[in-house]
């Protein structure tokens, strides 16, 4: 291979606990073999979190350097639902998020993954205008280091973005805001109909997006197999090659010059012992 040539996904990695800190969580990652890592800076079934203080930059600064693991990205609590018809949740949603985005710019984490919401009783379109709403005060209101990237979901109940055109009205409504960026999960898209087990079907998906949203929008990815059927709507996420989707679509990725500086990171369960073993597999499937 020459040395123009594109490479295969050079940053593999997890969602790491942070029962011990962030700057563990860089090093638990390190020790497994991964080369990014996802996090949650506070609890994700809480509103209130505790503020970033310097010790916790300083040693997350500290493994950052220890490791060489640069690319870190952020989960947002599950609570969040910016579109939520109930003012009251509605208003905590936007400060936790809000709050997260700067805990993240205080902590050099460029990257906030979050779920675009569940409309509930109202239309899609009014839950996409809320949302939006929201997402363009957000970011009016937070640091320039750091973007929200929605996480593509399965559709499960009423949530939005289980289609690539929500995250393209999302965009028009934010007039293509810069730091409004997208989180693939491929367990989500894959239960939400996109057929990515074959090599037409994968090609299909990811030129879809292209078209649809751009993949220069696409900053990180969440590799995970799907217990349930295509088109189910129901979010399982299984070990990679275990479930429903199948090695095919994972040994594509992770060869796809496309996403060579990518995060690729697993959410998959057992995370103590099982990550390794995905890790590992996922890195098997690279071409030599
Ligand atoms: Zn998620
Ligand atoms: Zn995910």
């Amino acid at each position: 291979m020459g040395q123009t040539d594109p490479m295969p996904a050079q940053l593999l990695g997890a969602h790491m606990s942070t029962k011990n800190g962030i700057g563990q969580a860089v090093r638990d990652g390190k020790a497994i073999g991964c080369t990014a890592i996802q996090v949650f800076t506070a609890s994700p079934r809480m509103w209130k979190a505790k503020a970033v203080t310097q010790e916790m930059v300083a040693d997350l600064n500290k493994a950052r350097a220890e490791t060489g693991i640069e690319a870190i990205v952020s989960h947002d609590s599950y609570l969040v639902n910016l579109c939520a018809p109930t003012p009251e949740i509605r208003d905590k949603s936007y400060e936790s998020l809000r709050d997260e985005l700067i805990r993240c710019s205080l902590l050099g984490i460029p990257y906030v993954v979050s779920h675009m919401g569940s409309a509930k009783d109202q239309t899609e379109d009014d839950a996409l205008k809320t949302t939006a709403a929201q997402a363009l005060r957000l970011l009016d209101e937070t640091p320039d280091n750091v973007m929200l990237l929605m996480e593509t979901t399965a559709g499960q109940g009423s949530s939005l973005n289980y289609r690539f055109e929500h995250l393209r009205t999302l965009l028009d409504l934010c007039h293509g805001h810069p730091r409004l960026g997208v989180c693939l999960d491929t367990c989500h898209i894959f239960a939400a109909g996109y057929d990515i087990r074959e090599e037409e079907g994968y090609e299909l998906t990811f030129l879809g997006f292209d078209a649809m949203v751009g993949l220069g929008r696409l900053k990180a990815i969440h590799c995970n197999d799907s217990m349930k059927p295509l088109g189910s709507k129901l979010d399982r996420h299984e070990h990679i090659g275990q479930g429903l989707i199948g090695e095919g679509a994972f040994r594509r990725l992770v060869n796809d010059p496309r996403f060579e500086t990518t995060p690729i990171l697993l959410e998959t369960n057992e995370a103590e012992t099982m990550h390794r073993v995905n890790l590992e597999r996922l890195r098997n499937f690279i071409s030599a």
